[in-house]
């Protein structure tokens, strides 16, 4: 990690210190609260829910101390993908997101936004700057891309999107702000599903966006404020919770899986390992430019569904649940989501067990569909 990153993470945990009256409690309160006290004019204090709310408030200085920059909570991952396409967006305008990431995007972007008069189109994560980006009005990445985890040059893409006149915003779920750090390498904006990694207990569902433009931030809190799109004070709490662990637990699950996929790559039953961190991946390269650590998704093929399915079910150190970044390792077989990738195709999220035990489990189950 960087030294940086070691000072932010070493100054999250303090965050509150210096606000606090003797007696105050040192964790945050939780503030469950639709209406305030507000007698005669109450400009610029909490009035209504739906406007604010003080462990809102806490949850996005937290996160805004990490991604250096504003931050604005919603109750989704795909709220905040929607605050971004209905707030920025207008009839006439035309999208370009990437044709091999989160499915969702590209379902809200053919169910709901070309019916308002925004085109989309799709492009590979991996050749994402070819065929630059003049006509568009905002370009999506998602890097590394979910599931396949190929990845492109968000630095490239910022440069070649601005000069054709697009905004960039980079899904960063998978990376939190400790792995990649998209707004340093030139993006207007990061969404993020926090109920991934960045909770990490796989108890709320919860994200945001973070953006140094502060016409960016005003346009998307009007639009949580009209749409009512809010997340709850309590899912709000947690995830504050979550974050104070982030640093720790996305340590050990980067770290585990760098050694778990270096041996994988021996085990004969598993082809068409993909890990940014592995030397040989075609991501490699760029990953080691543009990430501060490789993540802890890993992605192979077992020989058909059958064997991928009792790989996960027979696995007692894995959890077979879609999603990923919790602190139980879990796996998918991604055909069954959808995704265009082999039946065989296994989605696999390293938790944070201890890697020796964690290897053990999955290389018994590995051995158990090979023989
Ligand atoms: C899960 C996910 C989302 C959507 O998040 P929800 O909280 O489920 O709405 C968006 N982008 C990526 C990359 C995801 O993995």
């Amino acid at each position: 990690m960087s030294e940086t990153a070691r000072s932010r993470a070493a100054a999250l945990a303090h965050l509150r210190n210096g606000g606090f009256a003797t007696g105050d409690p040192i964790p945050l309160p939780l503030t469950m609260a639709a209406i305030f006290h507000t007698p005669g004019d109450a400009t610029g204090l909490n009035e209504y829910g739906r406007y604010s709310n003080p462990t809102w408030d806490a949850v996005e200085h937290a996160l805004g101390h990490l991604e250096n920059a504003r931050c604005i909570g919603f109750p989704s991952g795909m709220a905040v993908i929607s605050a971004i396409f209905f707030a920025l967006l207008k009839s006439g305008d035309r999208v370009l997101l990437p044709s091999d990431g989160y499915h969702a995007t590209r379902a809200l972007a053919e169910r709901f936004l070309k019916p308002f008069g925004v085109a989309y189109d799709l492009r590979p994560t991996s050749t994402f700057l070819d065929g630059g980006f003049a006509g568009y009005r905002l370009a999506f990445v998602e890097t590394p891309s979910n599931p396949q985890l190929d990845i492109c040059d968000i630095a490239a893409v910022a440069k070649a999107a601005h000069e054709a006149g697009a905004i960039l915003v980079a899904d960063n779920t998978a990376m939190t702000p400790f792995g990649q750090r998209p707004l340093d390498l030139g993006a207007d904006i990061v969404v993020s599903a926090d109920t991934k990694a960045t909770n990490g207990h796989s108890d709320v569902l919860f994200g945001h966006v973070a953006s140094r433009s502060d016409d960016i931030i005003a346009a998307v809190t009007g639009w949580r404020e009209m749409s009512g799109a809010i997340p709850g004070p309590f899912e709000a709490w947690l995830v504050h919770r979550g974050l104070e662990t982030l640093d720790v637990r996305f340590d050990r699950m980067c770290s585990s899986a760098e050694i778990v996929a270096q041996r994988l790559k021996d085990h004969h039953a598993v082809h068409g390992l993909r890990f940014p961190g592995l030397e040989g991946d075609p991501s490699h390269n760029l990953a080691r430019a543009q990430m501060e650590r490789f993540g802890f998704l890993v992605s192979f093929e077992l020989a058909s569904e059958e064997k991928a399915e009792a790989f996960i079910n027979n696995c007692p150190l894995i959890e077979a649940a879609t999603s990923f970044g919790g602190v139980h390792t879990s796996a998918e077989r991604r055909a069954k989501r959808g995704d265009a990738v082999a039946p065989g195709f296994v989605r696999l999220s390293i938790g944070c067990e201890p890697v020796e035990e964690l290897w053990q489990a999955i290389e018994a189950s590995l051995d158990r569909i090979s023989g």
